[in-house]
């Protein structure tokens, strides 16, 4: 059966695109914009949809027209079936000289409809922002934000087309974080990168899912085919290359950078690192639901393990300012674990302390021994968790009421797979914490070789 909620965009680049996709071009030249919007205008038409073209600032409507024409020569025939509009930037986006993003979605929704209710499939726009400027930079970010969530399960494709010699790094960085792709020309062909922040939507969409709708087949274990199956390989892999790419290019292993440059790749760097963290996570839960994780017991000098989270995460303190003072009690023994899981413990814990703290703030690790264990405390001075969550912050999914209305990400497995992990370890895990005053995480691991790992899940 013919898939109908699937489109072809009419780009060799990418074939088809599910209904509700919002793709972003970058473009050098006004050859490279028609590069893409011919082909694609071509298929829409093609393929009965209502074309909606807002063209670029420089050019006349009847010229925009003729050069469409050189690619769809029955144009005319089209236009008279009222099947495409082209519009000027200020006819689409301003109102009185004004951009208000709130009209210009709620004109793309009357327009959708009017398409639906004539006939056609759907709606495939295109826009062009040569007329943004700065000033108006926040409020169009903000705008194309709420068009990717007003689109979502629409018949509606759109692609917004930014000219390169108008944009820097960070504006570059804010369209692609509101796009699924985004399409761009390199050494004379179109190459698409598909977001990061698209990836993390992904899994907090599939989380979200899961959370509204499946919670209780996740407890009874049956929802291992759909989200467990994601392969580590899939994601790993790509992930892996551009970390590493992206610290060959900010160390000028590549060529030199400018200051913009460097401060763009870090970003992407902080970026990348966050997703493999959320990753990792999600990877976690989906081989311990499946009963495939494997815990490995090597012998870890405590050091090394310290050294390496310090490693990933410092980036994540700098950038809000924020020190970490480690104390670590010479002549600790080494610890039978395996040492990526435990780092991903840390990793969580830290991670959260820096959420959770104001900028500039502290945070003190210890690392000591206690009895036959080696106990880790990590304080923080933040937000502080109240007394009736100190046990429901390691159950799956649950994120505190305070935090809800603060705009913070997180997805509420951190805490229950770290516990998860350190139970399987022979260990315990526990907060303690005072609401507007800090917390202390702390977890303890068996200096022996446990006789069995015991995984129990938490729920
Ligand atoms: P998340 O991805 O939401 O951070 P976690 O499982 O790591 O998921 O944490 C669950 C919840 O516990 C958080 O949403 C937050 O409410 C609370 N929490 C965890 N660590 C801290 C901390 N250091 N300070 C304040 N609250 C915290």
């Amino acid at each position: 059966m013919k898939n109908t909620n699937s489109r072809k965009l009419g780009l060799e680049v990418i074939g088809e695109v599910p209904w509700g996709t919002h793709l972003c071009s970058f473009y050098d030249s006004i050859n490279d914009y028609f590069d893409i919007i011919k082909p694609y205008f071509k298929t829409g038409l093609e393929n009965n949809e209502f074309c909606l073209w807002v063209i670029p600032k420089d050019l006349e409507q009847e010229k925009a027209f003729e050069i469409l024409q050189t690619a769809i020569p029955n144009l005319d025939y089209y236009q008279r079936k009222r099947q495409i509009e082209i519009l000027s930037h200020s006819e689409c986006y301003l109102n009185k000289g004004r951009f208000d993003g709130d009209a210009v979605i709620t004109n793309l929704r009357k327009m959708l409809d009017k398409a639906l209710s004539a006939g056609f499939d759907g709606l495939r726009g295109e826009g062009d922002l040569s007329w943004l400027g700065t000033n108006r930079w926040r409020a169009f970010k903000d705008y194309e934000f709420e068009l990717g969530n007003t689109m979502f399960n629409k018949k509606f494709l759109t692609v917004c087309s930014y000219p390169l010699k108008k944009i820097g790094a960070k504006e570059i960085i804010d369209v692609i974080e509101n796009h699924q792709y985004a399409l761009i020309k390199r050494n004379e062909k179109w190459i698409y990168a598909k977001s990061f922040i698209d990836m993390v939507d992904k899994l907090l969409e599939i989380q979200s899912h899961i959370k509204g709708e499946n919670i209780e087949l996740i407890k009874q274990g049956a929802a291992k085919d759909t989200f467990f199956n994601i392969s580590s390989h899939e994601i790993k892999t790509p992930l892996t290359s551009i970390k590493g790419y992206t610290q060959m290019l900010i160390k000028e292993q590549l060529g030199t950078i400018n200051e913009q440059q460097k401060k763009a790749l870090e970003i992407l760097k902080r970026n990348t690192d966050f997703l493999e963290h959320l990753t990792n996570n999600y990877l976690s839960l989906a081989q311990l639901q499946a009963g495939t994780m494997k815990f490995m017991v090597e012998k870890i000098p405590i050091k090394s393990l310290i050294k390496d989270t310090m490693d990933i995460i410092c980036p994540l303190a700098d950038s809000k300012k924020i020190k970490i003072d480690v104390r670590l009690t010479e002549g600790l023994p080494p610890l039978n674990i395996d040492a990526d899981k435990i780092k991903q413990v840390l990793i969580n814990i830290i991670g959260n302390a820096i959420k959770f703290s104001p900028e500039g703030a502290l945070i003190n690790i210890n690392v000591k021994k206690k009895n036959e264990y080696i106990l880790f405390e990590i304080q923080d001075y933040g937000l502080g968790i109240p007394k009736n969550e100190h046990e429901k912050i390691f159950e799956m999914f649950f994120q505190s009421e305070s935090i809800r209305n603060k705009n913070i990400k997180g997805t509420g497995l951190g805490l229950p797979i770290s516990k998860t992990i350190v139970e399987a370890y022979g260990g315990q895990i526990w907060v303690d914490s005072k609401i507007g005053k800090g917390s202390t995480f702390s977890f303890t691991l068996p200096i022996n070789l446990v006789k069995e790992i015991k995984i129990n899940l938490v729920k």
